[in-house]
């Protein structure tokens, strides 16, 4: 125990050492202060950005939404899924639509793929430094967070649960362990009625406010009702 600890100990000296070495001028402070009180302290400024928007998902969930209303919708972009491996379309309404990732609406070198909006210094989506857009960036380090989380929001289930207070959003019930997240308007939902909806609005789909933790039971009613619901409205579908 005491070896482990004298190893982490010496561990964060070397990594300090390094990132204050590394650390720019002007960083952003609430990611400093994240790093510096992290069990192991990352020893690359970007190491602690892209560390501080993963610990705090739903910042980042948030700030992506917003950067994404800065730039809108592009014009003439529709919602659109891939009908080949090679497409740079999604390939399934699971996931969220990224138009700023699509060839024909991709802004250029040094603007975010996820969110449209320029990417500064170590991914950071502010000018801190006055040096204009880094063009050899891709994304924002917030967005890449953002987007891992709308992806797989179960990897947040402990967050979600304690946000809930660990009550079941179905059934107000105590939520077990086995308790599953779940979109509340589900994602096959979204794409056969909300299609049309601005695209920066879409995103909210796969956001917080969309999501909520129920136990497996109650998930799996959930479930079977929408199976039924689908199967009603292509049964109407097929009779007109
Ligand atoms: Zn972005």
């Amino acid at each position: 125990m005491r070896k482990t600890s004298e190893w982490r100990a010496e561990r964060n000296r070397k990594a300090l050492a390094r990132l204050k070495k590394a650390l720019p001028k002007i960083f952003p402070p609430p990611v400093l202060t994240h790093a510096l009180n992290r069990p192991f302290i990352p020893p690359m400024p970007r190491r602690a950005i892209d560390g501080y928007w993963r610990a705090h998902p739903i910042r980042a969930d948030r700030l992506a939404r917003a950067l994404a209303r800065k730039s809108g919708t592009p014009a003439g972009w529709t919602w659109r899924l891939a009908t080949s491996g090679k497409s740079d379309l999604p390939m399934s309404f699971r996931f969220p639509p990224m138009p700023y990732r699509e060839r024909g609406f991709a802004r250029g070198p040094g603007f975010c793929g996820v969110c449209g909006q320029p990417v500064y210094r170590l991914g950071w989506h502010v000018d801190l430094w006055r040096e204009g857009r880094n063009r050899n960036a891709k994304w924002h380090a917030v967005c890449v967070a953002a987007w891992k989380f709308w992806n797989a929001p179960s990897d947040h289930v402990r967050l979600l649960k304690r946000l809930q207070e660990r009550r079941c959003r179905e059934t107000g019930k105590r939520l077990h362990k086995s308790a599953e997240v779940d979109h509340r308007v589900p994602l096959f939902r979204i794409w056969q009625e909300h299609r049309d909806t601005p695209w920066p609005q879409l995103l909210g789909f796969w956001g917080m406010a969309n999501l909520q933790v129920i136990n497996r039971e109650a998930h799996a009613a959930k479930c079977a009702g929408e199976a039924n619901y689908r199967h009603r409205v292509r049964a109407a579908q097929a009779q007109v």
